[in-house]
């Protein structure tokens, strides 16, 4: 356990050897998935793509982003136990029959460098490092988690992502819940429309 409580998997605790085998395959297929993006994601990629205005947001926004709904575990101070809070956040639309990210062109991520944290930190996400079931799930889709060959990644390296992850989320959450939970308060750019 660290100590925000992350449990890391039987299967982690030596350190894993990962390297992408670059075959897009978790750039598609999100039926079950969402991209989710952060403020410092929303940041990220408006510099790269030159979104100056709000009118150039508003569109970016219209066009390649969704409101997705989130959920975050929390125990107040004083508070006899933890609460799931509900909110909403924000998410890449997808494209086509096989549902992919519209940032993934030839099985390449066109955005690369501006790449939401989410795909960043791919395996090492709290729900797969913490979970077994989770891991070997996943190991199907991804033929890098199969092989597992390639650069070693060790137990604290892998307890270092998944924790950023934890705290990228809190962050999110406590400036929901500083804004009554209204995520056009947090992102004053998005067309009211988009929030159902
Ligand atoms: S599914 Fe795995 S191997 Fe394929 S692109 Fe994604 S991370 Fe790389
Ligand atoms: S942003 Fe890039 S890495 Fe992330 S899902 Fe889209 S194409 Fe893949």
């Amino acid at each position: 356990m660290t100590s925000i409580g992350i449990k890391l998997s039987k299967l982690l605790e030596n350190g894993i050897e990962f390297s992408c085998q670059k075959c897009g395959d978790c750039c598609r297929g999100f039926k079950e998935g969402e991209v989710y993006l952060y403020k410092d994601d929303i940041a990220r990629l408006t510099k790269l793509l030159n979104l100056t205005s709000k009118a150039s947001l508003r569109k970016f926004a219209k066009e390649y982003l969704k409101v997705v709904n989130d959920s975050f575990f929390w125990k107040e101070p004083g508070a006899a136990r933890a609460k799931m809070y509900r909110y909403k956040t924000l998410g890449f639309k997808f494209a086509g029959d096989d549902e992919h990210c519209h940032f993934l062109k030839d099985n390449k991520c066109s955005i690369h460098e501006a790449r939401p944290f989410q795909c960043r930190c791919f395996p090492f996400w709290q729900m797969l490092v913490s979970s077994k079931k989770n891991f070997v799930d996943y190991s199907k889709k991804c033929p890098g988690l199969k092989v597992l060959k390639g650069k070693h990644y060790t137990r604290e390296e892998i307890l270092d992502w998944a924790t950023k992850e934890y705290e990228m989320e809190k962050d999110f959450f406590f400036e929901m819940k500083k804004n009554d939970f209204n995520i056009l308060k947090v992102y004053s750019f998005l067309p009211k429309e988009m929030v159902s």
